[in-house]
């Protein structure tokens, strides 16, 4: 697979060649043309230059629409792709182009909807007979930096929301996974979007991704990855707006009055899917003190039924983490905990860049792979005296993306989300649960607290512009 990039839906072929490989055996998976500084302004300039005559609603609606419908006829191939450029297995992959379907259509709804006020100005001793009414403009250009870990959906919450609000876009993968990114982008244009609207390309840092972020023509810096480049790009974009998805390091509380069914069942889910590279997936699992040791007994047994392995195996539901690097980080992280005092229970092992699902108890809480963030399927018991000191231990570390209660108190569980200072709090679900059009995203390091999902993402898009009339 030897892909172009694409500036403003022209195809760019060139001699330098980003490769991508395959995690689960290292196989070249395929190339992507690098662009030059000169196609990285054509695209600048042709956004720019193509909004002079913008897409009505209708027109964005049935692009997104069709997007929809071409997202489905490719599934298994898209779902292919994700594959074979993450290591991720084809349960999660093929459930990841779904989500991409829910984004899509979400947002081609969303392009019908005017959410434009209109006040009447005679409501006070002061007033006149005047009415002020508000609409919503796009921004004249978007940039957007994506990372590895849903290299699909993650693009398609930048790609369709600016699309719906009529923005812009120019869009800069993950250089672990652009493959995915640039069939997506063929899939929009095959859908009838017009060049101008998009460009989806590689290139160097200093090149191509720096004048991304600085360049005064860009009024908004879209990114989602880790703390450490979000803050790097916070500290450089100057005067524009910034949208900051960072990461996470979420906790899943269970209490005492827990039902341990379902707690085994959601640990299982937060933990282990899309191989434990989720932002929100579970990072920490805090359990009640007694209920522990019953808790992890039967845990144990679920985490068996998540069969790590070749992902393109049916019977798969743990594929590779993204390469060796971040499983070595992974296996040197559980070592570590080891020393530290907590105990393997199940897994640990690794084997290239495939990390077995592990379970691990008795973890104390300043060892890495609970104080950092560990991208990949670990799943960490601590024991927690009750619910104050759970909220506690959480409030007191950096991240604040998400987090899970499981409880049938009422009460608990209200307080749950009155008091952990997170993005999302999720009453008897995983952490990461969400619809891709509810608003989504975290405070302290884990955001700005400015969130994501299709609605929210359109009206970051966008300025509010308010105009007024006599009416007398
Ligand atoms: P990353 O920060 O390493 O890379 C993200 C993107 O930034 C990539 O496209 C990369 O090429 C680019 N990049 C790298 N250096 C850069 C620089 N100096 N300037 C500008 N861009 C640069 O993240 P990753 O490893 O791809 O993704 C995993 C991280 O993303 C995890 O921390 C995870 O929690 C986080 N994440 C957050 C959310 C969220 O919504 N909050 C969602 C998914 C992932």
């Amino acid at each position: 697979m030897n892909l172009p990039s694409y500036i403003a839906g022209e195809a760019v072929h060139s001699d330098q060649k980003l490769e991508v490989f395959y995690p689960w055996d290292n196989s070249l998976t395929g190339t992507v043309s690098k662009i030059s500084r000169a196609d990285l302004e054509q695209a600048i300039t042709t956004a720019l230059e193509g909004q002079k005559n913008p897409l009505s609603r209708y027109d964005r609606h049935a692009i997104l629409r069709k997007a929809a419908q071409l997202m489905a006829e490719n599934r298994e191939e898209m779902a292919k792709v994700i594959c074979r450029e993450t290591g991720l297995c084809m349960r999660e992959t093929r459930y990841e182009t779904g989500r991409t379907s829910d984004v899509l259509e979400f947002a081609a709804a969303a392009a019908l909807e005017d959410d434009g006020q209109v006040f009447s100005c005679d409501i006070s001793p002061q007033g006149k007979n005047r009415k002020i009414v508000t609409f919503r403009q796009p921004l004249q250009l978007v940039s957007a930096i994506t990372p590895f870990n849903h290299p699909l959906n993650q693009v398609a919450h930048k790609v369709a929301p600016a699309i719906a609000a009529g923005a812009p876009m120019i869009l800069k993968p993950s250089e672990k996974t652009p493959l995915t990114a640039i069939r997506f982008a063929e899939i929009m244009y095959e859908a009838g979007l017009p060049g101008w609207m998009l460009s989806v390309f590689v290139g160097d840092l200093e090149e191509i991704v720096q004048p991304m972020i600085t360049d005064d023509r860009v009024e908004l810096v879209s990114f989602t990855g880790s703390v450490e480049i979000g803050k790097l790009i916070a500290s450089q974009a100057g005067y524009k707006k910034t949208c900051l998805e960072l990461g996470g390091n979420s906790p899943l509380i269970i209490l005492n009055d827990a039902d341990l069914d379902k707690a085994v069942t959601l640990a299982a889910e937060g933990s282990f899917r899309n191989s434990g590279q989720r932002c929100t997936a579970v990072k920490r699992i805090l359990v009640q003190e007694g209920i522990v040791e019953e808790f992890t007994k039967r845990f144990v047994e679920k985490a068996k039924e998540y069969v790590s392995g070749d992902p393109e195996d049916p019977e798969t539901r743990v594929g590779t983490v993204i390469d060796e690097n971040a499983a070595i980080v992974l296996e040197e992280r559980v070592k570590q905990a080891e020393k530290d005092g907590a105990k393997v229970l199940l897994g640990g092992g690794r084997r290239g860049a495939l990390m077995e699902p592990t379970v691990i108890a008795n973890v104390p809480r300043d060892t890495p792979m609970v104080a950092e963030e560990s991208f990949g399927p670990l799943a960490p018991i601590i024991t927690i005296k009750d619910l104050d000191d759970a909220i506690e231990y959480y409030n007191s570390g950096n991240f604040g993306l998400s987090s899970g209660i499981v409880t049938n108190d009422l009460q608990a569980a209200l307080k749950a989300a009155k008091h952990l200072r997170t993005g999302t709090t999720n009453i008897n679900e995983v952490p990461g649960y969400r619809i891709e059009k509810s608003p989504f995203g975290g405070i302290k390091d884990s955001g700005l607290g400015i969130k994501e999902g299709v609605n929210e993402a359109m009206k970051f898009m966008t300025t509010t512009k308010t105009f007024s009339f006599p009416w007398e």
